[in-house]
This record gives structure tokens, C-alpha cells and sequence, in this order.
């Protein structure tokens, strides 16, 4: 049987790497069907506040899964990210980013004989987000930072869970509770009350400044870690710095109802048209989306696909040597499909 879900291409080099890794998708046999949706900068322009269309929300909520590619912020001021939108219009307010080492992806750790593999869950809804922020004067402005009790707890227990799932022993809390005592207090408070449902977890905390020195010099021992929004978008993004950059960093926002699987990047538009972009963190992503629905075995299929790909050393040009990239977004996934 096999599973619908709806698909936005997203923008700039969305398109070009949705179509690689559809088509990767496609000669996997992977059970999915497809509805494409309405949405991203173009229906932000035509006057969608929300980026998207009514039938776009309909066919996603009737859906509950979306698998989309990046979409555009536009600039300006009173202007809010279709991204952030998305996650909140539907509570996807577990932000989950896995990171590893992929052979044939050169960087310090893997010349160094280190494996990093390493999940950084993000809470996705609350903390900065919220974008409450006024003038006092025009010199002074003020932004409200908002956590709360319930909204941790949801996150918190999502990373408990996950971490089990995987068969990891321990999870870690960034925060900056020692500053921070209301707002990172209560978060820190919370991961505390709710590891006691997880004793076959080892439980600790590590303050957000210190957690990145040791990222950088000592990732190995670090199996998941659960931090707020904004401290959880900036560590998250050091990871992939980490295992060879954004182009190889997958997410999964979750939410009760409804759950996006995205690449952590954005959509490039330096790259925009050339064919050029990597569409390993979508595939990644995709990979995701494939165990969440309990499509193990494509999933694997792909995954190993890739991976021996990119040990083949082929490689589009935003890694390794980057002089000589040995493929395009299209002779890429016709790799990862003749190695199927
Ligand atoms: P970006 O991630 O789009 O690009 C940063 C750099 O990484 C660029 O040099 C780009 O060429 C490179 N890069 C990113 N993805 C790549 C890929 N798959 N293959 C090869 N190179 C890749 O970040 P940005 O420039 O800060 O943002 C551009 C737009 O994307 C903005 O409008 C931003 O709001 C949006 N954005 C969207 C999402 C999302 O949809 N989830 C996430 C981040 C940024």
C-alpha cells in the first residue's frame, strides 16, 4: 500500500534538487504518492500572508506530511518567513537535524579518524521566534523571548523518545540558564522533571557557549542534544559545519498532526538554475521521511545507495575539492540510481 503526501518544490535551487531526489524516489520504487502544493515566495507575492495557498493548507492538513524544498523569505520589515509560518501554523514543534560522518565527504573530523553521529533536536515554535519585538525610542528596541512549561515539555519528551528510538544511551540540554534564569530555567527545569520518565537515558546539561567549544573539539561525545529555538538554529548549523557543511544536513519538523521534512538549507539563489546544487540534504531528509513512515527498507536502499556514491568520490561542488566537481545535481542522481 502505498502513501500520499504532499510536495512543494520550494524555491530558488528547490526544484532542481526536489526533481533529483524525486526521481531517485521513483527508481527506489518507494511507495509514496504525490500531491503537489502551492507554496513559497511566488503565492507569498500574489498576496498568500501565508505563502501558500487555501488549497495548498487543505491538501497538507488532509495529508499531515509534507515534503517540501526551501522557500524564500522575502526582506522587508512586517514581512515574516513562510518557514517559521509553516511550523507554527501547525505545531511541528520538534525540529529534529541528524548529523554523521558520510565517507567520501572529506573534513577535520574525518581526516582525524573521528565519526561523528550526533541529533541536535530543536524546539521550533517558541523562544525568539515569536518575532514580538517594538521601538521603545528609535534607539532602543526590545524583542520578548517567550517559553513555556507545556511547550518544552513537548519538545523534551520528543527527544527522550527519539533518542531511545535510535538506541542512543544518552541526551544532553543546551541552555543559558545560568543568564537566563526565568526563560532557559523553566526549559532546563523541564528537560530535569521529564528525564525521570527515562532512566535507561543518562541525562545531563551543558551551558550553550561551552556545549559549542566542545562541538568543535570533541564532538564524538556527544550522542543527541535538546536546546531552545534560537540557541538550537545556531548549533544546529555549526553541526553541519561539522560532518562537511549544509549540503549534507537533513530535518524533520514534527508535530502531532502534521510533520515537514526539509534540508536545513535555504535555496541558494547564488547557485539558482545552474544545476549545480547538491540534493544530498534533501535526500537525506527524504530518508527521514521514509523511516517516520515505517519504509525502512527503501529507505535503506537509498541511504546505501548514496553513501557508496559518495565514497565513489563523486560529488557535486560545494565540497571536497571544489575546483573539480565530479557531477551535477542531474549526473549525481543518476549515480545514486545506478547504484541502487
Ligand atoms: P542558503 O542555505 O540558501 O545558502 C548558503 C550558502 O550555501 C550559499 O553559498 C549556497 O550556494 C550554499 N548552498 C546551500 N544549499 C546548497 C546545496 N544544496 N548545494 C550547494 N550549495 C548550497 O542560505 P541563505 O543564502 O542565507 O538563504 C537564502 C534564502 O533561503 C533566504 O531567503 C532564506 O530565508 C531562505 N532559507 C530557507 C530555509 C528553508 O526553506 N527551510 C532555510 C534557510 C534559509
Amino acid at each position: 500500500m502505498s502513501t500520499k503526501i504532499a510536495v512543494a518544490k520550494g524555491d530558488g535551487i528547490g526544484p532542481e534538487i526536489m526533481a533529483a531526489v524525486l526521481r531517485i524516489f521513483e527508481a527506489a520504487n518507494v511507495p509514496l504518492e504525490y500531491e503537489y502544493v502551492e507554496m513559497g515566495k511566488s503565492y507569498f507575492d500574489a498576496g498568500h500572508s501565508t505563502g501558500m495557498t487555501p488549497a495548498a493548507k487543505e491538501t497538507i492538513e488532509r495529508l499531515g506530511l509534507l515534503f517540501k524544498g526551501p522557500m524564500e523569505t522575502p526582506k522587508g520589515k512586517g514581512v515574516k518567513s513562510i518557514n517559521v509560518t509553516a511550523r507554527k501554523v501547525w505545531n511541528t514543534y520538534a525540529n529534529q537535524r541528524d548529523f554523521r560522518s558520510l565517507n567520501g565527504v572529506d573534513t577535520v573530523f574525518s581526516k582525524a579518524g573521528i565519526p561523528i553521529n550526533l541529533t541536535i533536536v530543536r524546539e521550533n515554535i517558541e523562544d525568539t521566534y515569536g518575532g514580538i519585538e517594538h521601538l521603545l525610542t528609535n534607539d532602543v528596541a526590545v524583542g520578548r523571548r517567550i517559553i513555556t512549561r507545556p511547550g518544552s515539555a513537548q519538545v523534551i519528551r520528543y527527544a527522550f523518545e527519539m533518542a531511545r528510538r535510535k538506541g542512543y544511551t544518552k541526551l544532553a540540554c543546551g541552555h543559558k540558564a545560568n543568564i537566563m534564569k526565568l526563560t532557559d530555567g523553566m526549559f532546563l527545569e523541564t528537560f530535569y522533571e521529564i528525564a525521570k520518565e527515562f532512566p535507561d537515558i543518562e541525562s545531563s546539561d551543558i551551558i550553550v557557549d561551552d556545549l559549542c567549544m566542545k562541538l568543535v573539539s570533541r564532538p564524538e561525545i556527544f550522542q543527541a542534544i535538546v536546546l531552545t529555538n534560537l540557541q538550537g538554529d545556531i548549533v544546529s548549523d555549526l553541526c553541519a559545519g561539522l560532518v562537511g557543511g549544509l549540503g549534507f544536513a537533513p530535518s524533520a519538523n514534527i508535530g502531532d498532526n502534521i510533520s515537514i521534512f526539509e534540508a536545513v538549507h535555504g535555496t541558494a539563489p547564488d547557485i539558482q538554475g545552474k544545476g549545480i546544487a547538491n540534493p544530498t540534504a534533501l535526500l537525506l531528509s527524504g530518508i527521514l521521511m521514509l523511516r517516520y513512515l515505517g519504509y525502512t527498507t527503501a529507505a535503506a536502499a537509498i541511504e546505501n545507495s548514496l553513501l557508496y556514491t559518495l565514497e565513489q568520490g563523486i560529488h557535486t561542488g560545494d565540497f571536497g575539492d571544489k575546483s573539480t566537481p565530479s557531477a551535477n545535481t542531474e549526473a549525481f542522481a543518476d549515480a545514486v540510481i545506478a547504484n541502487l
